[in-house]
């Protein structure tokens, strides 16, 4: 059996380059190893749901959880097993799609910062702003934006780069702002993804997540990759890494997730709220009041 490795392996927090043609996209483990990662991702889950219990309850740090990958790569069952373990109470989950007229006529943070939960709570997010350095990069639709010259006619990579550090202050603010943000990108293989795409071919309950314009990204594999790479290795820090997954197996995947949020969980050490002296004896006049209830009916005489 394999040895499950580390998500920190998966970890790009500017320190070292980023080379996706590098990492493996499978986790290097094998179909006996599944039973024991599924075992051990739900202590891992029953650990998270302890630990997001503190959070709520301590509500001094919020955290956002940032699922970006391309079509087929199990964003959705990753959102789903995030939410399976924790209490729906302290979660909020968005999914941000093409913009619409109100959200283009808006700087591209807008729409994001509106999500933002309140502290004690984690937000997932499907999708992010990083739409905006991938596919906006990827299509060119910055060129098509209503914006004045100074903006829509930069260079190419002046123009990103400048939202790669409005991103990494951005970040950079949240983390201030007692916030912590940490971004996953679900990295599955091109013989995986094809898999998929002919399962939501073939299997009629599969056939609506389908989506033809897929095959578009699909034809532009290298392309799309290279703009992940850029948009990774210029965004990762230390306040907001980001976790490259191998995403061929879900199972896998969900362990490392589960792993990251724990991870996460346990370096913002949430509290419990102690009590002071006064909330303290309130509460033992409280205990005083519904102790003697039962005492005071007891002594009432029998009609
Ligand atoms: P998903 O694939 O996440 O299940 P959809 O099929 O509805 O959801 O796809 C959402 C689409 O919205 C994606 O094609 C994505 O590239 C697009 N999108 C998200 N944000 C932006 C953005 N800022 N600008 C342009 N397109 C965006």
């Amino acid at each position: 059996m394999a040895e499950a490795k580390d998500a920190k392996r998966y970890r790009f927090d500017g320190e070292r380059v980023l080379h996706l043609a590098d990492l493996d996209t499978d986790g290097g483990v094998s179909r006996e190893d599944r039973d024991r990662i599924e075992a051990e991702t739900k202590t891992l889950q029953e650990k998270i749901c302890a630990m997001q219990d503190r959070l709520y309850a301590d509500g001094r740090e919020g955290v956002i959880l940032i699922l970006q990958a391309i079509d087929a790569a199990g964003k959705d069952s990753t959102v789903k097993h995030v939410m399976s373990g924790v209490n729906p109470q302290g979660v909020d989950v968005y999914s941000f799609k093409t913009p619409n007229t109100e959200e283009l006529a808006h700087d591209f943070l807008w729409r994001v910062n509106r999500c933002i939960p309140e502290r004690g709570k984690i937000a997932i997010f499907n999708r992010s702003y990083y739409e905006d350095v991938l596919v906006v990069r990827l299509r060119e639709l910055n060129k098509t934006y209503k914006m004045p010259e100074r903006c829509t006619g930069k260079k190419t990579s002046e123009f990103f780069d400048e939202r790669y550090a409005d991103i990494v202050n951005y970040e950079k603010y949240l983390f201030h702002n007692g916030y912590r943000v940490v971004k996953i990108f679900l990295n599955v293989s091109k013989k995986e993804q094809k898999k998929r795409f002919l399962e939501r071919i073939e299997v009629p309950e599969k056939n609506w997540k389908f989506n033809a314009g897929d095959l578009d990204d699909r034809d532009v594999w290298d392309k799309y990759h290279e703009i992940y790479e850029m948009a990774i290795n210029h965004t990762a820090s230390a306040v907001a890494p980001w976790y490259v997954l191998p995403a061929d197996r879900k199972w896998y995947t969900r362990y490392l997730v589960s792993q990251i949020l724990l991870k996460t969980l346990e370096d913002i050490d949430p509290r419990y709220p102690k009590l002071d002296e006064a909330a303290r004896m309130g509460l033992a006049d409280c205990r005083r009041r519904l102790e003697s209830e039962g005492k005071k009916k007891d002594a009432e005489p029998a009609k």
